[in-house]
């Protein structure tokens, strides 16, 4: 489709990072074998990879370049991949407004817009007229946005975008982020049905078409997207701001080179390796954790390991790649739990053992 290529290359020339998907599912062209088998770059050292300086897409957002020879030889290659956009990387921050046809969450008033409490007087206790997104994104703006929520001057304006599902993309440029922090995809954090893809996440081209619909641009200017109104720059660093690695636990990690310990230091690097997957994916992150917390649980007992130090680490392996607290929490006890009902035979791969993988 060199309508893709010509989308990539306009987009690029704007500075914005592109990327390709494959058309079906979304998510990123698949990594070459070697990237796959190389334990560092599955481990997400990417600095040591030789296919990104070589132009190939191996590892998804990490590939993306406004470099417009590089995306002509991938769309030559794969004429029907979509393009994607990596937000950080180009100065942007997504605000993906679903409009899924959920049920409300069983307490909207906490539920609605997490640590937030609605209160009475500003917000009426009746939530029937929310059904999306946007509906939750207008509650906000009420509680937070003063007389005026959303500023009429131009250099307010993000590039909008029609999802096929009948969401909406919201396309801002970064707000300022404090010294040594960045920002990071946030998932359902700030409203029900909303996500923030920031830093190494990324969304659909504005104007592309996925084998769901077109990503239809409906108002703004990618040449000149506009700032977040203040309020809601507030709000989106209140959630998407990135937390500081976490420890190492060195005293998961293999010292002595005992049986034991090698074991140990195993899972660890298992555990670490699918946690740099997971912060790099958008979509399946939350079946990702649980294949994870699943292998974890069936090498547990082998490991030598205490259930309480894994559970920890993948928990904040899912907080970390953008998913709620509560929710990987639950994903990680019971796929944990069922694989620990269900032993794996002591690996024979070569995974290599690190200390200190984060
Ligand atoms: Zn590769
Ligand atoms: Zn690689």
């Amino acid at each position: 489709m060199t309508r893709h290529l010509d989308l990539a290359l306009t987009l690029a020339a704007l500075g914005w990072h592109v990327f390709p998907l494959a058309p079906r599912d979304k998510r990123p062209l698949a990594n070459c074998l070697s990237c796959r088998d190389n334990p560092e770059c599955s481990r997400g050292d990417y600095a040591v990879c030789p296919c990104l300086p070589d132009g190939q897409w191996c590892h998804g957002v990490r590939a993306a370049t406004t470099d417009p020879d590089r995306i002509r030889t991938w769309w030559r290659r794969r004429p029907d991949a979509v393009p994607a956009i990596a937000a950080g990387p180009s100065g942007l921050v997504l605000i993906d407004l679903d409009a899924h046809t959920e049920r409300l969450p069983s307490d909207p008033a906490a539920e609605l817009l997490p640590g937030i409490r609605l209160i009475g007087d500003q917000v009426s206790g009746d939530f029937t007229g929310v059904r999306t997104g946007r509906d939750v994104l207008l509650l906000l703006a009420r509680l937070r946005g003063g007389p005026r929520p959303w500023p009429t001057d131009p250099g307010y304006q993000p590039a909008t975008v029609t999802t096929p599902s009948g969401g909406r993309h919201l396309w801002y440029r970064a707000p300022h982020v404090p010294d040594g922090r960045r920002l990071r995809q946030a998932l359902g954090q700030l409203g029900w049905q909303i996500d923030i893809k920031a830093g190494w996440s990324y969304g659909i081209a504005p104007g592309a078409t996925t084998v769901t619909g077109h990503y239809q641009r409906t108002a703004g200017d990618p040449a000149r997207v506009g700032r977040m109104p203040e309020w809601l720059a507030e709000e989106v660093l209140r959630v998407a701001i990135d937390r500081p690695a976490p420890p190492a636990a060195p005293a998961l990690a293999a010292s002595s080179g005992s049986g034991c310990s090698r074991s140990a230091a195993y899972l660890v690097t298992v555990i670490d390796n699918g946690a740099a997957e997971l912060a790099a994916l958008t979509d399946g992150r939350k079946s990702s954790l649980s294949a994870l917390a699943y292998k974890t649980g069936g090498l547990l007992a082998w490991s030598g390991l205490s259930r309480s130090s894994v559970e920890d680490r993948l928990v904040t392996a899912g907080t970390v790649s953008g998913l709620p607290e509560r929710l990987a929490r639950r994903i990680v006890h019971r796929a944990l739990t069922n694989g620990l009902a269900r032993p794996l035979a002591e690996p024979k791969g070569q995974v290599r053992p690190t200390v200190n993988s984060y």
